[in-house]
């Protein structure tokens, strides 16, 4: 819970600590980003360091009253609002509201934090509009989401919009090398499918998801000589585990990606540790054959997306791998 420990979002930091040290910080603010990428752990921060007696420039001094109480999930002027379920209730607002009518209950500023705000439904969300336009005193409200176009315009037009971006790869996997020990490949591996997140590289289990990885590919790998029985089979099982559905083609496109930039620029393959088999598969396949391929990855991830039934979506994208159904639409 301290601005130290969050790594990559440097212009974001800037800009909120030199609005705490100016005394300027916004009545609401709204952090916008992806899961995983520090917004969260910025909000208490700047919750922690505004209302730390002892505070070193920005730094929260981590032992005073305040500190102790809000690492301990126990002060009374921090409220941290998060869906209940799959989204924040109209109940949760109004208790919100209704806790907003008294002053903070101790000498600081109150911070509430709402996570997840794109999970307010209209009520919710126009309740939480009302206060925005009245923002009680001494109370600082920062909302977190993915992008401000899943709120209310009104309600991002209220908030001083601060901009969380998804990290580079090279740098989330130096954070994992110096962390968690892990070998250059592994780590540039898990890098790359945590797509910007470090929180999501961090979470992942390197033992268990290496060998996943390196199966899935070399059942890809078998796909254009599998019968269509086993490849329904294999769609199936795709389909059925479904936490790992969006990796598991988001691994199958960078797969063919690098074969195709094997071609071209060898230099700029992703897949570092498995760059012997990228070199022969791009000897046997031609770029028409691997265009043909990627988009038939990148079809059935849209298609999911748009709620096709994944089963379905990934029988036609295995059809298409094998080579028998040609440019479908
Ligand atoms: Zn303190």
């Amino acid at each position: 819970m301290s601005f130290e420990s969050i790594i990559g979002q440097e212009r974001a930091i800037r800009l909120l600590t030199r609005m705490l040290l100016n005394d300027r910080l916004a009545h609401a603010l709204l952090f916008t980003g992806i899961d995983g990428i520090g917004r969260q752990t910025t909000a208490k921060a700047l919750a922690m360091a505004l209302n730390c007696t002892n505070r070193v420039g920005v730094s929260a001094c981590k032992v005073c009253r305040s500190c102790k109480k809000a690492i301990s999930g126990n002060h009374p002027d921090l409220i941290i609002i998060k869906p209940d379920g799959a989204f924040i209730k109209i109940d949760q607002v109004r208790s919100l509201r209704n806790q907003l009518r008294f002053a903070p209950l101790e000498k600081g500023r109150r911070v509430i934090i709402i996570n997840d705000a794109q999970t307010m439904k209209a009520e919710a969300s126009n309740a939480i509009l009302k206060i925005l336009e009245e923002p009680p005193k001494d109370t600082h409200i920062i909302l977190t989401t993915l992008q401000t176009m899943d709120l209310l315009p009104t309600i991002v037009s209220r908030c001083q919009h601060i901009a969380f971006r998804p990290l580079p790869v090279a740098k989330i996997a130096d954070v994992l090398t110096a962390r968690q020990g892990l070998d250059p490949d592994t780590a540039t591996a898990l890098a790359i499918l945590a797509k910007g997140s470090l929180g999501k590289a961090q979470s992942a289990d390197p033992k268990k998801w290496m060998p996943w990885r390196r199966h899935l590919l070399e059942r890809i790998g078998s796909v254009p000589t599998d019968s269509i029985h086993a490849l329904f089979v294999f769609a199936d099982a795709l389909a059925r585990d479904k936490d790992k559905l969006e990796d598991a083609l988001d691994v199958i496109n960078i797969w063919f990606r690098d074969i195709l930039m094997c071609k071209f620029h060898p230099e700029k393959i992703l897949n570092t540790d498995l760059v012997d088999s990228i070199e022969s598969a791009s000897e046997e396949l031609s770029v028409e054959e691997l265009l043909k391929k990627i988009t038939a990855v990148f079809a059935a991830q849209r298609a999911i997306l748009r709620h096709v039934n994944p089963r379905l979506a990934l029988e036609v994208m295995m059809m298409r791998l094998r080579g028998d159904l040609g440019a479908l639409a």
